[in-house]
């Protein structure tokens, strides 16, 4: 056993005897061991061994420009020499100021006003809490109930897992919870045999009228997922649902927050998924794919009408929210230097150049008989595998890390979300290991 080697199974040891991993039984790792991390670069991690793993799900869903990324840890050097932090209640600071106009000018318009925490579940407790405070300043204090669509996903905090559709996630903490009402997700896939998904769409966003029809008089706001529910499985939708909610939600004074926590910065194919749908959300979250997925940050973006209603003479009257990072300096930077990258190498066009290679590469593999429901919106492609395995996800992770693949599949569904920054030659890669891997397990 080499000296990499030891250091590795130490790590192991030290990590299962100390640290409580995320969204993992750990039991579970007596047999599937941790692997741990010693450097990135790129779209690859590097364990101790030397070894590689292309990231192909962009470390959950936040890596945009690769690993130690020069330009953005040239930013973090120099605010690290500058200002590390500041409390943002009376204080403020020049990368804060610049974010907040920044993203004003990049978002759906009419969203200029930027309130911000570290994560995405509290972004989502920020636009619940902003939303009904808001009816409430409006002498509407029945307004207090929200909507999400069927299989939603917006965070694990107690406040986000009330409008959370996701089991597992979900129903140890029932007891907690404000459970709140779903209403059917357009989900491409379960249109009708013949319907369109924009027609699927369209009835979907008629079901969702009906609701708003009965229970506007308590519906704070409708929390949507736009265009993909990750969580879900990489569900897609046809855009004319947003189109459709953003109407029907005025029309019924119910606020509309899109959760662009994950398909936000360009992971759609335009910088917000909103867009497609050439709408202004009453509020938009955003987080991940922010700081190019260095640091924890989180903002949500909200309208004039919405502050105004909010700036009073009283305390009480003004939004009462604060976590001890608001706005910190460091991922500020981090965040501005993301946006540069955006700005400077015009990545939406390139963007657009990579999913067309990716479409045009993956022949073989949609072809395979296996391969079901092949769908692709941006940077963002799934696909089910029709698998004898119960245990596909834990298998198909495991097969992937032995041939240099970091995928994490959802059930039956493997999902490719790879940092921007992936090359044709690691494209050509991730899909020819990834057909070996559906040959494999789907015998
Ligand atoms: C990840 C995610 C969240 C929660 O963000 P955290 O930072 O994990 O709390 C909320 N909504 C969506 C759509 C997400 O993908």
């Amino acid at each position: 056993m080499n000296l990499s080697h030891t250091r590795n199974s130490v790590l192991i040891a030290r990590s299962l005897s100390a640290v409580w991993h995320p969204c993992s039984q750990m039991k579970h790792y007596e047999q599937f061991p941790l692997l741990p991390i010693a450097k990135g670069s790129g779209v690859w991690l590097y364990d101790y061994d030397g070894k590689r793993y292309l990231d192909a799900v962009s470390s959950w869903w936040v890596n945009l420009f690769g690993h130690s990324n020069a330009r953005i840890n040239a930013a973090l050097l120099e605010q690290l020499n500058t200002l590390e932090h500041v409390m943002l209640a009376g204080f403020t600071h020049e990368p804060v100021v610049q974010l907040s106009e920044r993203l004003r000018e990049l978002a759906p318009p009419g969203l200029g006003h930027c309130s911000y925490a570290s994560d995405g579940a509290s972004a989502i407790e920020i636009a619940l809490k902003m939303s009904a405070h808001y009816w409430r300043n409006q002498n509407q204090p029945r307004k207090t109930q929200f909507i999400s669509l069927k299989n939603s996903y917006h965070g694990e905090t107690l406040g986000a897992l009330s409008v959370t559709d996701v089991a597992i996630f979900r129903d140890a903490y029932g007891a907690l919870i404000r459970q709140q009402a779903t209403v059917v997700s357009p989900d491409s896939r379960d249109a009708a045999a013949g319907e369109s998904a924009e027609q699927f769409a369209l009835r979907c966003a008629d079901a969702l009228e009906l609701h708003l029809q009965q229970h506007h008089h308590q519906l704070a706001a409708l929390i949507v997922e736009p265009l993909v529910q990750g969580a879900a499985g990489m569900s897609m939708y046809h855009p004319i649902y947003l189109t459709r909610a953003r109407a029907l939600c005025k029309q019924y004074d119910v606020h509309l927050i899109a959760d662009e926590i994950a398909v936000g910065m360009g992971r759609t194919g335009t910088m917000f998924a909103c867009e497609q749908a050439s709408m202004t959300p009453d509020f938009l979250c955003l987080s991940k794919g922010i700081t190019g997925g260095y640091l924890p940050l989180s903002v949500v973006m909200t309208t004039d009408e919405i502050y105004a209603a909010f700036y009073a003479n009283e305390t009480a009257r003004g939004f009462l929210h604060s976590h001890s990072y608001t706005g910190n300096p460091l991922a500020c930077r981090a965040a501005l230097a993301t946006l540069d990258i955006f700005a400077q190498d015009d990545v939406i066009a390139k963007n657009r150049a990579t999913a067309a290679y990716v479409q045009q590469a993956a022949g073989a593999l949609r072809a395979h008989a296996a391969v079901k429901n092949w769908r692709n919106t941006g940077m963002i492609w799934a696909f089910e595998v029709a698998t004898p395995h119960v245990d596909f996800a834990q298998r198909c992770h495991r097969l992937a890390l032995d041939n240099e693949l970091l995928l994490r599949p959802i059930g039956n569904t493997i999902y490719f979300m790879p940092p921007y920054v992936i090359s044709e030659s690691e494209i050509n890669f991730l899909l020819a290991k990834t057909l070996y891997l559906v040959q494999q397990l789907s015998e």
